[in-house]
C-alpha cells in the first residue's frame, strides 16, 4: 500500500511538473514578446528593463490581442493595514514618457523589496495606442479610454460633450457605450477586485498634478505642482475620484516622449509616497 500510495505521488508529482514549468515558460515567451515589441517604442527603457520588471500577464487582452501586464509587490508584514495603491501608466497610447517612467519606478521597487503599500502596477493600458504605425492617443478602436469610465452622467453628457466641446475631436471619442472596451474594462474589474485606496495615473505632457476625489492635494511632486486640469465625463479621475469615492492623483509629466532625468524621477516617486502615507486613509472594505 505504501508502495502503491508513494509510486501514485511519484507519478502525480512528476506529471505536474512539465504542466507547470510548461505554463511557466509559456508565460515567459508572452513576456518576452511584449517586451521585445514596446521597449522600441519608449524613451529610455531597454529590453532587460522590462524583462527584469517581472510583469505578469493579467489574463485581459487589448482589442488587438497585446497582454495586459500587471505586477503586485509584497508588503512588508509589519504594516498590517497597508494602503492599496493602484498604479497605472499609459491610458493614452501616444504619451511614452507615462508609460517609461513607471517602468523605472518599477525598477526602484525591485531593489527595495518589500514595500510600505500594497501595489499593484500596470505600466501600460493602451498598448495598441502605443504600438500603432504612429503611436495614438486612443486605442485600436479608436476610443479615448480616459473618457469610457462609467460615470452616472454617461450616457447624457459624453458623446455631447465630445461632439460639442471637441467638436468631435477624434483624439477624444468617448466610444458609444460605457467601459466598451476591454482595456477601460480591465481598469474597471481590478478596482472593484483590488479595492485601492488610492489610484495614481500617469500622463503627460501638462507638467502638474490633479487630484479627483476625497483625500488633501499634493503642493508638489519633484518639480511638478499641483494645478487642476479639468473633470470630463467618463474619465477615471470623475469615476473613481467623485463617484467611487477613491481618490485619483494624476500625474501629468511635462513632456511625451523626454523623459524627466533620473534625479526628478526619484524625487516625484519620494514625494509621491509622502503624500500617500500622509493624506491617504485606508478604506472601509
Ligand atoms: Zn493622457
Amino acid at each position: 500500500m505504501l508502495l502503491l500510495s508513494t509510486s501514485l505521488f511519484c507519478v502525480l508529482y512528476l506529471g505536474a511538473t512539465p504542466v507547470l514549468a510548461q505554463t511557466a515558460s509559456a508565460q515567459s515567451k508572452i513576456v518576452g514578446d511584449w517586451c521585445k515589441q514596446i521597449t522600441p517604442r519608449l524613451p529610455k527603457i531597454s529590453l532587460n528593463d522590462c524583462r527584469n520588471s517581472k510583469l505578469i500577464p493579467s489574463g485581459a487582452k487589448s482589442y488587438k490581442g497585446q497582454p495586459l501586464m500587471t505586477r503586485d509587490f509584497q508588503v512588508d508584514p509589519r504594516q498590517k493595514k497597508a494602503i492599496r495603491v493602484l498604479l497605472i501608466g499609459g491610458i493614452h497610447g501616444d504619451e511614452k514618457t507615462a508609460t517609461a517612467v513607471v517602468f523605472k519606478w518599477l525598477a526602484s521597487m525591485h531593489k527595495t523589496g518589500q514595500q510600505e503599500f500594497q501595489w499593484k502596477v500596470a505600466p501600460l493600458i493602451n498598448p495598441d495606442g502605443l504600438l500603432a504605425s504612429k503611436a495614438t492617443r486612443v486605442n485600436a478602436r479608436g476610443v479615448d479610454l480616459n473618457r469610457n469610465f462609467p460615470t452616472p452622467d454617461w450616457d447624457q453628457e459624453a458623446l455631447q460633450y465630445w461632439e460639442q466641446k471637441t467638436k468631435s475631436d477624434p483624439r477624444r471619442y468617448p466610444g458609444k457605450k460605457p467601459i466598451s472596451e476591454p482595456e477601460s474594462l480591465w481598469v474597471f474589474n481590478t478596482i472593484k477586485s483590488f479595492k485601492p485606496d488610492v489610484i495614481i495615473s500617469v500622463h503627460a505632457p501638462f507638467g502638474v498634478l490633479d487630484l479627483d476625489g476625497p483625500a488633501q492635494p499634493p503642493t508638489r511632486f519633484g518639480r511638478l505642482h499641483f494645478n487642476r486640469v479639468g473633470v470630463y465625463p467618463g474619465s477615471l479621475g470623475n469615476y473613481s475620484g467623485m463617484h467611487q469615492e477613491i481618490p485619483v492623483l494624476t500625474i501629468e509629466l511635462p513632456h511625451a516622449l523626454n523623459m524627466p532625468n533620473q534625479n526628478e524621477i526619484i524625487r516625484i516617486w519620494q514625494d509621491m509616497q509622502g503624500w500617500i502615507r500622509n493624506n491617504v486613509a485606508r478604506r472601509k472594505s
